[in-house]
């Protein structure tokens, strides 16, 4: 049980956190600092924070458990504002979508007390941002990725996986690199092509008559496009080395396949779409039910 809970960044992940902890008695009450003081407002009217702090530092004061929940290019800034009041034993984390800018600006900034910083990564999220989409049950059932450091406390650790898994999230430890290197894959290229490929569809000429012929196939590739253009220009910039790689990746299989069809290769062509087919079949999503525990 922690006395307080402070919010940096009252959007969507860190008011669904506030409401998530709140839910599960985690915490005695919340204070929320958000760069627009009409956001906090409404994070103190919507009953997800108890108080609204005028800055990150005075979010942090008083406060045992911290989290930060502003856009990455936002993270180094935030630490540098707050770092005065993290003292040993505070339970300071993230939830960026990128994790190695996260931990080299922590490294930079908060030097001897970086030992507090839990870096996290909650694989939940929706199309929607901002504090009126927060939802008390994001992350239930969905995976947690923490990135600790050699540094990080084991206390702080530990209470980081008890929170997460509270909330009935499960979690996860990886390395800040192996975790860019796999959200590059599986998230960061994804959203890159959907934004690019949406783009391309509607700004040719008969682009809006052909989107509106569109059917569910279309609905579903494509829902990611939708996603927050300030969250995805930080992410799409932050982890620009290994999300280039794999859209190299993506070009030579595009190019493969370009190539079969341009060649009328039957055979060539069913083989890859088989590959493709039974490969996603054969694919669950690394969620787990409510109530799941940690690992
Ligand atoms: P969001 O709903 O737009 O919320 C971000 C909040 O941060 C806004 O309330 C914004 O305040 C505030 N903010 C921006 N700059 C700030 C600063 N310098 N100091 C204090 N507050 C600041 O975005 P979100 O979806 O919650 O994303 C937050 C983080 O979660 C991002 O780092 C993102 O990578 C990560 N994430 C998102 C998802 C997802 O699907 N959405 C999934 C996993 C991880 P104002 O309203 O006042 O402008």
């Amino acid at each position: 049980m922690f006395n307080q809970l402070g919010v940096i960044g009252c959007g969507l992940m860190g008011g669904s956190f506030a409401l998530a902890v709140k839910r599960a008695g985690l915490v005695k009450r919340v204070i929320g600092y958000s760069k627009s003081p009409s956001t906090t407002e409404k994070a103190k009217r919507l009953g997800i924070i108890d108080t609204a702090a005028e800055s990150a530092l005075l979010a942090v004061s008083g406060s045992d458990i911290v989290l930060i929940a502003v856009p990455v290019s936002a993270t180094e800034a935030t630490f540098k504002a707050i770092r005065h009041l993290v003292e040993p034993g505070v339970l300071l984390m993230d939830v960026g979508s990128t994790k190695r800018d996260v931990v080299d600006a922590a490294r930079r900034v908060l030097k001897e007390r970086i030992g507090s910083f839990v870096p996290a990564h909650p694989i939940a999220g929706k199309e929607a941002s901002g504090i009126a989409h927060a939802d008390a049950a994001l992350y239930t059932g969905r995976q947690v990725i923490l990135t600790p450091l050699l540094q990080t406390s084991p206390e702080l650790i530990q209470k980081a996986t008890d929170v997460w898994a509270a909330v009935g999230a499960q979690v996860l430890r990886m390395t800040p690199e192996n975790h860019d290197a796999a959200f590059a894959a599986v998230s960061h290229l994804p959203h890159m092509l959907a934004f690019a490929y949406f783009n391309a569809v509607a700004g040719q000429p008969a682009g809006r008559d052909y989107l509106s012929l569109a059917g569910p196939g279309f609905r579903d590739f494509t829902r990611i496009a939708a996603g927050d253009p300030e969250m995805w220009r930080d992410v799409l910039l932050a982890n620009r080395e290994e999300i280039l790689k794999q859209a190299m990746r993506f070009r030579h299989t595009l190019d493969a396949m370009e190539h079969v069809i341009r060649n009328g290769n039957p055979e060539a062509l069913e083989d890859m779409i088989r590959g493709a087919s039974e490969a996603r079949a054969g694919w669950h999503m690394g969620a787990v039910k409510p109530g799941g525990g940690a690992r």
